[in-house]
């Protein structure tokens, strides 16, 4: 028998945030998304001669909150690198970013460590036009300088994930805390969030780290748990073919699940990393530091953690309402109108709701918070069944109104207990096979008899009630 190896996988992220600011990084271009190609540019961001960048306070300010936000350390004075390449993407030849002085190190986000968080500006867009643009018979590229200089913060997580479903989970809950502070769009699409993966693999058990490659630019997170375990059982069928893993940088293609090597993995050094002669330090005032810290709302994490302790929210439920803050939102609002209990409505919220908006925002239905409260408060005293309730959550929810009105306008009340129990007669009266079945000890039967007790109280009743009261009239 041949021995198989496992292997445990090590992941660590590197994410690239685009923040919300008025302007760019160096310049006073507009910083905006979808703009005209190349009209929010000038000669800083064009990186004419003699011009010189001036660093935005308003990032450096966000910047500071995403710092704070994971409980990093910031070093008295952090500095701007040069890191040079060439590219069509990057006008001055060079990135300026940061290096071995970077904004904020040592901080920490749920279960994972965050090595450092820098700041520095993003490059422009090259547009694939593809065969329609073709130049001499070969497919064009466009430049567009609107993104060159937006701002930038780079967040590197230490290697502490150690499956793609970990990782994804992880770039979810970043992403909700990020959209929470409103530092940044977050959007996955336009580019404002984009993940980078680095994944090896050891023999478990073994503490010293194997050799790692790059996922670049994962653009959801389904791609991104998808990428990395295609990766993961690449780089095993290597390992247990006794080959080697090569450090390179890979592109995930969603649609073929293929995996295909940009370039091997270049080094700091191929940068020529040099301190950027045209700005000064960015040295945050004991002020400064306050001012980013008293910015900083109730993080998802944080929310999650209030829900389970204080709400009695169960875990997985409690992360939904804090990663959808617009979810929570409604709990909460539904809580102050004190109509129902928390775990019922946090149950109705994370289910009901959340089934019947989709990805919507409940603020852009007609839905009230008091209303849900009310109904889910009517479920809870048997007032009207659950499933007549899912229907008046659909009437609240697109046309809104009060659900005490719409039960008994629609008739979707509770049939009274007399009504029911006729109703329950007839139905063990009419189904005389199902009824010997049940006292022979065949459980499945009931189906039939509740069945017809719904059907003819045309949802008028809860299942488990009628349940209970058929085998009370029958003994069983
Ligand atoms: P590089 O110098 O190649 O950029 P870094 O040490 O700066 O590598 O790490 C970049 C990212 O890769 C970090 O998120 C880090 O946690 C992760 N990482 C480093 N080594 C490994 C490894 N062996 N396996 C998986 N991830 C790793
Ligand atoms: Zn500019
Ligand atoms: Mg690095």
């Amino acid at each position: 028998m041949t021995e198989v190896r496992a292997y445990e996988p090590v992941i660590g992220i590197e994410i690239h945030v685009q923040l919300r600011t008025r302007t760019k990084m160096f310049c006073s271009c507009e910083n905006r998304f979808g703009a005209e190609p190349n009209t929010l540019t000038c000669p800083v961001c064009l990186a004419h001669p003699g011009t010189l960048p001036v660093t935005n306070a308003e990032a450096v300010h966000l910047a500071l909150m995403i710092g704070m936000a994971f409980g990093c350390e910031v070093p008295e004075r952090s500095i701007f690198h040069r890191k040079n390449y060439f590219y069509p993407d990057s006008p001055k030849g060079y990135q300026i970013s940061q290096y071995d002085h970077p904004l904020a190190v040592r901080g920490r986000l749920g279960d994972v460590r965050i090595h450092r968080v820098h700041m520095e500006e993003d490059a422009a867009k090259l547009v694939h036009a593809g065969s329609s643009g073709r130049i001499h018979g070969a497919e064009r590229s466009v430049v567009d300088f609107n993104r060159a200089g937006t701002p930038l913060v780079e967040i590197v997580t230490e290697p502490d994930l150690r499956s793609a479903a970990q990782a994804a989970e992880f770039g979810r809950l970043l992403q909700a805390t990020l959209r929470r502070m409103g530092v940044s769009d977050v959007n996955m699409e336009e580019g404002s969030l984009r993940m980078d993966a680095n994944v090896s693999i050891r023999p478990a058990g073994e503490a010293t780290l194997g050799t790692k490659t790059e996922l670049k630019n994962m653009n959801s997170f389904r791609f991104l748990e998808r990428g990395i375990t295609a990766e993961i059982e690449r780089q095993e069928a290597i390992l247990h073919a006794d080959g080697q893993i090569e450090q390179e940088t890979l592109h995930f293609d969603p649609r073929s699940g293929s995996l295909t090597s940009l370039r091997s993995k270049e080094e700091a050094h191929d940068y020529r990393y040099f301190p950027e002669p045209d700005l000064v330090p960015i040295a945050p005032t004991p002020e400064m530091l306050e001012r980013a810290r008293s910015a900083l709302p109730e993080l998802p994490a944080e929310r999650a953690e209030r829900f389970e302790r204080d709400l009695g929210v169960p875990a997985a439920a409690a992360r939904m309402l804090a990663f959808r803050a617009e979810l929570g939102d409604l709990l909460e609002a539904a809580l102050a109108a004190d109509g129902a209990d928390a775990r019922a409505l946090a149950n109705w919220v994370t289910n009901e709701v959340a089934a019947r908006i989709g990805d919507s925002d409940p603020g852009d239905t007609r839905l009230e918070p008091a209303a849900l409260a009310a109904l889910v408060g009517m479920v809870e005293a048997g007032d009207v069944p659950r499933s007549a309730a899912k229907d008046v959550l659909g009437v609240l929810v697109d046309e809104g109104g009060d659900p005490r009105e719409i039960v008994a306008s629609r008739g979707l009340g509770a049939a009274g207990s007399d009504e029911l129990a006729e109703i329950v007669d007839r139905a063990i009266a009419g189904n005389a096979d199902a009824v010997e079945k049940i006292r022979a000890g065949n459980d499945k039967a009931i189906g039939a008899v509740v069945g017809a007790v719904m059907r003819e109280a045309k949802g008028r009743a809860d299942g488990g009630e009628v349940q209970r009261m058929i085998r009370e009239r029958i003994g069983s």
